[in-house]
């Protein structure tokens, strides 16, 4: 029987998870870097403008989806960001990757993972035969960056999980996948762990979750990719069992 490397070899997958492709990650990514916050007093919101808010969100099309995420002022993080990264891809696609928020190179480009956690992550999806923009969505949990990369506010959460909640509505992925800790906390409202997360079909507006490690955290414990791998592969199952029961039921 062969090995795990020599089926991924044989494929072609192998190259796709060499992580010294990336140089200088351990030491000081932009990722893991703290900087100071600004201080900035929250936003006072009207009750009855935030309902008529959650509402208009949730008639959005994609059509105007990024203009009104363009416009968003419903928490501070609208004063400190350069761009806000509404998330990039093909939307038809049956995958839905979900990240924490947007780093520095995020926020100056307007897209999510484009740094290094973002040129390993799609890495991993070349190891699944796909690429970004291609029957893969991706957006983050927030829209805009956290000043120095700091862990999102549950304010900010709350302001923004009308968007995601838009796009998984609109999505209606087969699979959604949650990238790290922060994210899968998040979305499924709890504090366990990704160890205990891992291997099990959770659920997120009705549909299949599956948990795996950032890739940021990826990049500082190698190690823990052999894991990843596992976990892409379970959501791959997860997502082909998804699509039978949506066939057998002719809800497809
Ligand atoms: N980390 C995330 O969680 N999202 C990004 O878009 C980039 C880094």
């Amino acid at each position: 029987m062969p090995t795990k490397d020599e089926i991924l070899s044989e494929l072609g997958l192998g190259p796709a998870w060499r992580l010294r492709d990336f140089p200088g990650l351990a030491a000081g990514s932009a990722l893991v870097a703290r900087e100071p916050a600004p201080s900035a007093p929250p936003p006072t919101v009207d009750p009855a403008q935030s309902e008529a808010r959650v509402v208009r969100i949730a008639n959005l099309d994609w059509g105007s989806f990024a203009a009104d995420v363009d416009a968003c002022v419903a928490c501070g993080l609208a004063r400190t960001r350069k761009k806000t990264v509404p998330g990039v891809g093909d939307v038809r696609a049956e995958w839905l990757f979900v990240g924490e928020a947007p780093g520095a190179e995020e926020d100056a480009k307007g897209e999510p993972f484009v740094g290094q956690a973002g040129k390993l992550l799609d890495n991993m999806l070349a190891a699944l035969g796909m690429r970004r923009g291609e029957h893969v969505y991706i957006a983050n949990v927030l829209k805009c960056r956290p000043p120095g990369n700091r862990t999102p506010e549950p304010g900010e959460i709350d302001a923004c999980r009308p968007y995601l909640d838009r796009q998984v509505a609109l999505l209606k992925p087969k699979v959604i996948v949650a990238l790290g800790r922060s994210a899968a906390n998040t979305l499924l409202a709890n504090d366990a762990t990704i160890a205990s997360l891992r291997g099990r079909v959770h659920r997120y507006g009705g549909l299949p979750l599956v948990v795996t490690y950032h890739p940021a955290y990826l990049l500082r414990n190698l190690p823990d990719k052999e894991k990843a791998w596992e976990d892409l592969l379970f959501a791959r199952r997860t997502l082909r069992a998804a699509a039978d029961a949506s066939l057998f039921s002719g809800a497809h």
